[in-house]
């Protein structure tokens, strides 16, 4: 089987996907946030914003998604930090009764509390994200901005899973925590994390002053988390859909037998991975929903501002004078981001409709959403020549 087969068959079964509704409809309820970490998309501050939605706008939302019909889309509350709102647990109800699935992304503050992890999960609640950006204190709790952070979250995880959540960890890669990445893997398989979701950076927001991984070491990363994905947890990569190519062609290459090509970067975390691990036993588990901002994806920010995500300044409209379906299903950048109209390399490569490369990061660096993502390889070659 070639690559190209491999492809057209994931083109195929994901093409039309994601046309008529989101799989996630992120919803950043408010700005207000006790961590003031150094790479925020959200730039989050101590006090809410004063146009942040109201609570009925908050059911209206919800609304709107529940018309959608089965499957309604995932819900997810955001910010910022989503506990630093009175009514949650009210929306989470709310959200219930109307059968909309919802999971929270609270920042680890003295809000995240049992009592409150009770509260949500008796709302149907099922699953919850934490943020761990480094393997030990220093590296995190410097860029979290609070000593001691690092080790409340790993008490925070340990919480989440005794209040049977479903446990996703997120990670921002960029240069300064890039060599500490196979002891995060680590973490993720001592504490019996379900997803490891790994963030590559965009220059926006705080991000901006921190400085994003180069093309050549995204890959090694890449190719990285497809042997971490073999430990028992889940690996999803958001901002690099490059991870889903890279995914698909090393599939080939263990079923094979063959060699890839690759940088020091991968060696090194390799070979910490199975130091520390030893050798995989288990299965890639590395998902293939051909999603990407704006395909599978919609963001709503605090004052209703509809986005194709939450990296991606590219207003589309506002839950206040639209209905959030409807711009998704009508829009124009919409509707060519999911028809994977892109620039070169993008747009003839023979996974635009697997990947179709980072729209945000296409947008912070060219100025255009349908651009080539420079955070994948390929670009960087093909721009090279
Ligand atoms: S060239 Fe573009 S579509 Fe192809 S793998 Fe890279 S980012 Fe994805």
């Amino acid at each position: 089987m070639t690559t190209a087969h491999i492809t057209s068959e994931s083109s195929s079964t994901h093409r039309g996907q994601f046309e008529s509704r989101p799989l996630l409809v992120f919803w950043e309820m408010t700005k207000a946030c006790g961590l003031a970490c150094q790479h925020c998309r959200a730039c989050a501050q101590l006090e809410p914003g004063p146009d942040e939605l109201s609570t009925a706008e908050g059911f209206a939302l919800i609304d709107g998604l529940a018309e959608i019909g089965r499957p309604r889309p995932i819900l997810i509350l955001t910010g910022g930090d989503c506990l630093q709102r009175d009514d949650i647990v009210e929306i989470a109800r709310y959200a219930q009764s109307r059968l909309v699935p919802v999971a929270i992304s609270p920042s680890v503050t003295s809000k995240l509390t049992s009592t409150l992890l009770d509260e949500l999960r008796m709302c149907g609640v099922h699953s919850a994200s934490l943020s761990l950006d480094g393997s030990n204190a220093v590296t995190h709790d410097t860029l979290r901005g609070i000593p001691g952070h690092y080790d409340a979250t790993l008490d925070a995880i340990k919480l989440l899973k005794q209040h049977g959540y479903t446990t996703q960890i997120n990670t921002t890669v960029m240069s300064s925590n890039l060599h500490e990445l196979a002891d995060i893997a680590v973490t993720m398989h001592d504490y019996g994390v379900d997803v490891w979701e790994v963030f590559f950076l965009i220059s926006i927001g705080r991000g901006s002053e921190v400085l994003e991984s180069s093309a050549l070491e995204n890959e090694d990363v890449c190719n990285f988390l497809v042997d971490a994905s073999r430990y028992g947890f889940t690996v999803r990569t958001v901002e690099a859909p490059f991870f889903r190519r890279v995914a698909a062609q090393r599939k080939l290459q263990l079923d094979q037998e063959t060699t890839f090509e690759h940088g020091a970067l991968y060696d090194e975390l390799h070979d910490r991975l199975i130091e520390k691990l030893g050798k995989p036993t288990a299965p890639v588990r590395a998902p293939s929903a051909a999603t990407r901002d704006g395909k599978g994806i919609i963001f709503v920010a605090t004052n209703g501002d509809i986005y194709p995500s939450g990296f991606m300044p590219y207003r589309l409209g506002n839950i206040r004078e639209q209905k959030l379906i409807d711009v998704y299903r009508e829009n124009p950048v919409l509707l060519a981001i999911r028809a994977a109209t892109f620039e070169e390399p993008c747009g003839s490569c023979e996974f635009a409709q697997l990947c179709g490369g980072s729209r945000a990061r296409a947008y912070a660096q060219s100025g255009n959403p349908l651009g080539a993502d420079p955070g994948c390889l390929l670009v960087a070659r093909a721009r090279a020549l």
